[in-house]
């Protein structure tokens, strides 16, 4: 089969589905066809690529593949220059409706890998979780660059400087590798999520777990999440968690938030009058910027002060630490790929695979996920 891998075109996209070696592994039995420069920004020679067996060709016959392999959903124009039936990977937003009419519309078997279970057998295939990690590493490091002080605490001739303060909101993969990140920097750190089994993660290592008791048995089902995913949390214990949190935030240095809930716009955790109260200087990093934000005073694609307060809202972290996200991201493709290409090396769509069943969003001229 040929196999393409197109450059992406999403502005500040510099991830490629694809390295060299993951090429070398396809190689022995698919034609691949890499677009020139498309691992460019991933420092990703075109030389690199050909000497792992790929073909080096032009856009057209990229997309114009049996199975094209890409990170962010395809544009109009991508899209145009696919053929009917092709097979899609990529994360194409399972939850934007007209981006997946658009794709049943082209005739594309598109996959959202976005939306693989999380379940025991496609740990390997997690672009969430791949991508979360680096996004979370990312964060402690934009913030202490951002940050005008030291993390770590100094004994100095000139005197002491003392360690910071790192508040973390939501404590998913991003937010367990910000912990276990800022740790090595030195800081001190406080951590906040709804899920109950976050608490012996965050303890285990060596941060305090701000616990926000459940008063009715009603909060404590909805913390379970569902699929490892939380739910949104009621009102009053809302309420409650923001109360602690404004008192923690109040102490902060660094607070970096990345509570999400799929499908959803994002939970409001650090609301203005806690940015208010927080020091000068201190920063705020808002993973959940795309999602509407933790914080409503962070911005898309930008560094505000506010109140004093640095508030980062770089989406996609993981684009700035391109060359490993595109590594991870492309041995979760490859993984999925193994998936849905048989013995024979032939297409092999089963329907009734639950990690299919999952993530196939558009098939034969159908929407498949509403
Ligand atoms: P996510 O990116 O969807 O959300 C980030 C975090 O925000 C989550 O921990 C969530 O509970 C939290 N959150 C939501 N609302 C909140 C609120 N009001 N206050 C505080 N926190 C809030 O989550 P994720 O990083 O994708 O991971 C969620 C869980 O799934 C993790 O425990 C992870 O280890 C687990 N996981 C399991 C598998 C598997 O079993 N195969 C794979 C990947 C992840």
């Amino acid at each position: 089969m040929r196999i393409g891998i197109p450059a992406e075109t999403r502005p500040g996209e510099t991830r490629v589905a694809a390295t060299p070696e993951t090429v070398k592994k396809l190689a022995a039995k698919h034609q691949i066809l890499v677009q020139s420069g498309a691992g460019s920004q991933a420092s990703i020679t075109d030389e690199a690529f050909q000497a792992a067996g790929a073909t080096i060709v032009g856009a057209a016959e990229a997309l114009g593949a049996d199975i094209v392999l890409k990170v962010r959903a395809p544009s109009d124009a991508e899209r145009a220059q696919m053929r009917q039936g092709a097979v899609l990977i990529g994360m194409l937003n399972p939850f934007d409706a007209d981006n997946i009419a658009r794709m049943a519309a082209s005739g594309l078997s598109a996959f959202a890998l976005e939306a693989v279970p999380r379940i025991t057998r496609a740990q390997s295939m997690d672009v969430l979780s791949s991508q979360a990690n680096i996004a979370g590493y990312k964060a402690v490091m934009v913030a202490a660059n951002t940050y005008q002080r030291f993390m770590p605490m100094l004994m100095t001739a000139a005197g002491t400087v003392k360690a910071a303060r790192v508040l973390i909101m939501g404590v998913g993969v991003a937010g367990l590798q910000g912990i276990a990140t800022a740790k090595r920097l030195g800081a001190v750190i406080e951590a906040s999520d709804v899920r109950p089994p976050v608490k012996e993660q965050v303890e285990s290592l060596g941060a305090k777990f701000i616990d926000v008791p459940f008063l009715t048995d009603e909060e404590k089902e909805i913390a379970q999440g569902v699929g490892g995913y939380a739910r949104p949390m009621p009102a009053d214990w809302m309420r409650r968690q923001a109360e602690l949190v404004h008192e923690r935030a109040k102490l902060a240095d660094i607070v970096i938030t990345t509570a999400l809930i799929p499908g959803r716009p994002a939970p409001v955790l650090i609301g203005e009058e806690t940015v208010k109260a927080m020091k000068p200087g201190s920063v705020i990093v808002d993973l959940a910027v795309e999602q509407g934000g933790n914080c409503p005073l962070s911005e898309l694609n930008k560094t505000v002060l506010k109140h004093g307060v640095y508030i980062v809202g770089e989406p996609n972290l993981a684009c700035q630490v391109a060359a490993d996200a595109s590594a991870l991201y492309a041995r979760n493709v490859l993984d999925f790929l193994k998936l849905i290409i048989d013995k024979e090396d032939q297409l092999a769509i089963d329907r009734e695979d639950e990690i299919i069943k999952a993530t196939l969003v558009s098939h034969g001229g159908d929407v498949l996920r509403k």
